[in-house]
């Protein structure tokens, strides 16, 4: 995202609270007697890291933020866990417009040092989406190690590299280059991808950080234990529109069989990785019944029903560069 919409953003953010515009919704949902909840999705809960680059400015919100809009939705909403708002729907038992639910994708270690203390202090519930193979290694997920390969070598040479392998004129800003090539590699074919991760990892060498260190089994259990429930996002992180068919069965019910067998719990939750409408369509969903899951959650923005599509559940999506009025916005579906 542009620099100018996220300030066009900010600015339309602190109209809507300073007229008046989030109080009044607070008022028609006090009233509305309709059914519906809204799932707020996150990533890692940090200090923005040493790279400024957009894509972890809005994944890293920090903690002071986080404990800011935790205690505004403790004030405000009421916050209930995934299994709890399941338990509902399915018994027909009534759900208010006020009820939200907390989610964290990708199961980074920050979760458990900066939100989890958090949430346990206040008694809280969540939902965490682990990407099974990468649990307890230290292992990156490859828009992690993009970023730590081009932080730590001369951007110079990545640019010359890169445009020679995919022939096109590279940004010369690093931040619009790494945005590009996220983008970029988020929809590459899956054998154009392992060419490119190939050739770059040959090209550049290997630098471990451990800023990217993930959950270990150990601390999915201490959380289990404190009302943190845990759902998939597949092993490896698949993006399923981008991974063969025959994989399918393996990231989907194999994480899930994972899960279960470590943590000696049903697993009923699915988030799919990116989760954009194309990623979820009716194929996605049919592998995902199929695999054993009841319950689909994706990253598309929105409020949602006891009749929603329970296999393409909307999030509401909180990033770390927008400021604490966008929230508000957001809680109240105004953005
Ligand atoms: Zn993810």
């Amino acid at each position: 995202m542009t620099n100018l919409r996220q300030l066009a953003k900010q600015a339309i953010s602190r109209y809507y609270v300073a007229s008046g515009a989030t109080t009044l919704k607070e008022k028609i949902l006090n009233r509305q007697r309709n059914q519906a909840f809204r799932i707020f999705a996150y990533h890692r809960i940090t200090k923005v890291i040493s790279a400024p680059n957009p894509f972890s400015q809005s994944m890293n919100v920090s903690p002071t933020d986080f404990q800011q809009q935790i205690d505004f939705l403790t004030q405000r909403f009421s916050i209930l866990s995934l299994k709890e708002i399941a338990g509902r729907i399915e018994q027909q038992k009534p759900i208010s417009p006020k009820t939200v639910a907390i989610t964290f994708d990708d199961g980074y270690l920050d979760i458990f040092t900066n939100a989890f203390p958090i949430l346990r202090e206040r008694n809280l519930p969540a939902m965490i989406f682990l990407a099974t193979d990468y649990i307890s290694t230290n292992r990156m997920f490859w828009w992690d190690e993009l970023e730590a390969r081009i932080e730590g070598i001369d951007f110079s040479d990545v640019r010359k590299w890169a445009s020679h392998y995919f022939s096109v004129k590279v940004s010369h800003s690093k931040n619009h280059f790494y945005h590009n090539l996220v983008n970029r590699l988020s929809t590459m074919a899956a054998n154009q991808f392992e060419h490119f991760w190939e050739h770059f990892r040959e090209e550049f060498p290997d630098i471990l950080l451990d800023i990217y260190s993930h959950l270990s089994w150990k601390h999915i259990r201490l959380m289990k234990r404190n009302n943190i429930h845990f759902g998939s996002h597949t092993k490896s992180h698949a993006i399923l529109t981008r991974t063969p068919k025959n994989n399918w069965a393996e990231e989907l019910a194999g994480s899930k069989q994972i899960l279960e067998t470590n943590l000696r719990t049903k697993v009923d939750w699915l988030a799919y990785p990116r989760g954009s409408y194309h990623d979820v369509g009716k194929e996605a969903v049919i592998a995902a019944k199929k695999a054993g899951y009841k319950w689909g959650v994706m990253n598309e923005s929105g409020v949602n029903h006891p009749r929603s599509d329970r296999f393409r559940l909307r999030r509401i999506p909180v990033y770390g560069h927008e400021s604490f009025d966008t929230f508000l916005c957001r809680c109240y579906g105004l953005l």
